[in-house]
């Protein structure tokens, strides 16, 4: 994967992938619908798309929807529209559900065989007996128990719900996963799609094996910490090919799964993120989600770029976000329109003795090296505008450059009693050379035509670089990760439209949150460029 890197190409270069023959390779992204896609998701899909594409072969979706606890049609549609966002092409999508009455079939045949058996060992015991290697006294339980068992189980009758049903593998092996894992048990939650069709579902380690191979899913990839799962994948797949003729091979491969500094991604604490109300919603711009940091103004390409630059490597590792700011920043910096903004506190009042006592308008590129992102009208005036910041560090006498228009020597400051500048007096001097100034400022005409802005620079969710386990994750909230300053735009910014990406002169980049359409100020989030700290 490493190799194409940036250039996206598919070329056929060795990632140890086994059993792999052009044009026949099928992955799979097998998202369970229970959140939002995240940035890591987003790696597992564009990981499965590319194996798929360097084989010529193709990539399937399967909702993996087992546990009606936990999932909803919502997250099922909003997991379809991301997969649109990532430009995604898959061959279709499925769901584990579809399979419900075939993985049962799959499971009175194993049981025939004595490869499952009924145990109603409380849960708590179980756990113990797994630690210790330690049989269920279920285990050799005749063949005719479980199956009468599995069929109430189904029904969920009550002596069906202190059942569940379990896998004999090897409860001496050394590999705890395949110490008998747990294939099906009841939950009497309705199901998403299904509703209350069926009240026993089987467990993810069951239904796998099974619905990858008989939807012809020639490689199943997988996050290297479930490495030690591999072995328990192929030997539930085994016997399931036992009892199931024709039931084709599946491959394993691992990849490293994927973790960014200051940021959780798992399901359920983003979820928490939602519920108590710390984020908007899922879509939020601090969210790791694909809508949040598409919100944010990461562009698809830089993630994609990123992503095939984590290459085949299986080691997790945790990943700066500054390297995908500084990739996206690559992108937009050449075409995005230039403005200019104002900050309203503090700002300055600039009169130019010689200056157009009229407003004067000429119209002048939005982005001097790209002519495609079009013209802005720029006006000129004798009062006209700057930051308090840069009000603060120029001396009288001192000669600056207005961007964009020229030079202008600085005659007479006036300040308040707490030392911020109040007013400026200064005088144009067109023929001076911006060359030899050391500052070049922002400015803006004093015209009713400016448009009122809102900043945001948002910080990152959590202020702990890597949260550990024993971390209480609700202490490691950071509650404070957006700072709003309000400023003023160039009357330009009035045409601005939502998802519409600028750079602010000499204040960075930022994505159109909100246009004027919307009544109140123009909402503009910052875009880390990998550069500026956007720590709290
Ligand atoms: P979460 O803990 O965030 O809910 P999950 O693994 O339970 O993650 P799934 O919907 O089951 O969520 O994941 C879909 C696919 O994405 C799986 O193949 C999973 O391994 C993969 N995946 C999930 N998180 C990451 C990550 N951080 N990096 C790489 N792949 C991931
Ligand atoms: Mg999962
Ligand atoms: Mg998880």
């Amino acid at each position: 994967l490493g190799a194409a890197a940036g250039g996206g190409a598919t070329g056929s270069f060795d990632i140890g992938l086994e059993n792999a023959e052009m044009g026949k390779v099928v992955t799979r992204f097998p998202p369970e619908p229970s959140g939002y896609l995240h940035i890591g998701h987003a790696k597992a899909a564009l990981i499965n798309q590319h194996i798929a594409d360097m084989y010529k072969g193709r990539m399937l979706v399967r909702f993996d929807d087992t546990n009606p606890s936990k999932e909803k049609d919502e997250y099922t549609q909003s997991i379809i529209a991301d997969m649109q966002r990532l430009g995604l092409r898959y061959a279709g999508i499925t769901y584990t559900s579809d399979y419900f009455e075939q993985l049962a079939e799959c499971a009175r045949r194993m049981i025939a065989k004595g490869y499952l058996y009924a145990d109603d060992t409380p849960v708590e015991q179980m756990r113990e007996e797994r630690m210790a290697g330690t049989p269920s006294v279920r285990r050799d339980r005749p063949v005719s128990e479980t199956t009468a068992i599995f069929e109430e189980m189904l029904v969920a009758s009550e002596e069906g719900q202190r059942h569940c049903l379990r896998v004999k593998l090897d409860m001496s092996a050394p590999n705890k996963a395949l110490r008998d894992p747990v294939a099906y048990r009841c939950n009497l939650e309705p199901h998403w799609r299904t509703g209350q069709k069926y009240k026993c579902y089987p467990t993810y380690d069951f239904a796998c094996p099974f619905v990858d191979a008989i939807e012809g899913v020639t490689h199943a990839l997988r996050t290297s910490e479930y490495k030690d799962r591999e072995a328990q994948f192929y030997m539930i797949l085994k016997l399931q090919q036992d009892v199931w003729p024709g039931l084709p091979h599946v491959t394993m491969w691992d990849y490293a799964r994927l973790s960014f500094i200051y940021t959780v991604l798992s399901k359920r604490k983003l979820t928490w993120f939602v519920e108590n109300g710390i984020v908007d919603g899922w879509d939020d711009p601090r969210m790791p989600t694909v809508q949040g940091i598409m919100r944010r103004g990461l562009k698809m390409e830089a993630l994609k770029e990123f992503m095939l630059g984590q290459g085949a490597s299986k080691n997790m590792t945790y990943q700066e976000w500054d390297k995908i700011w500084t990739i996206n920043k690559k992108l937009i910096d050449p075409v995005c329109p230039r403005h200019t903004a104002v900050e309203q506190s503090n700002r300055v009042l600039v009169t130019l003795s010689n200056g157009p006592a009229s407003p004067e308008t000429m119209s002048v590129p939005k982005h001097a090296k790209y002519p495609p992102a079009g013209e802005k009208i720029q006006t000129r005036t004798n009062r006209i505008w700057w930051d308090q910041a840069d009000a603060a560090v120029v001396a009288e006498g001192e000669e600056v450059t207005l961007m964009g228009w020229g030079n202008a020597i600085v005659r007479k400051i006036s300040k308040r009693e707490d030392d911020t500048v109040q007013s400026i007096e200064a005088e144009l001097h067109l023929e001076g050379d911006f060359k030899k100034t050391k500052l070049k400022l922002t400015w803006l005409a004093d015209i009713p035509e400016l448009v009122p802005l809102e900043l945001h620079h948002l910080g990152y969710l959590i202020n702990k670089k890597r949260l550990e386990e024993d971390d209480i994750f609700e202490e490691c909230v950071n509650r404070n990760s957006r700072t709003i300053t309000a400023a003023a735009g160039d009357a330009n910014m009035a045409q601005l439209q939502k998802g519409d990406i600028i750079q602010l002169e000499r204040k960075g980049y930022f994505i159109v949150d909100a246009g004027v359409e919307h009544g109140g100020s123009v909402v503009l989030l910052n875009i880390p460029d990998g550069r500026t700290k956007n720590m709290p």
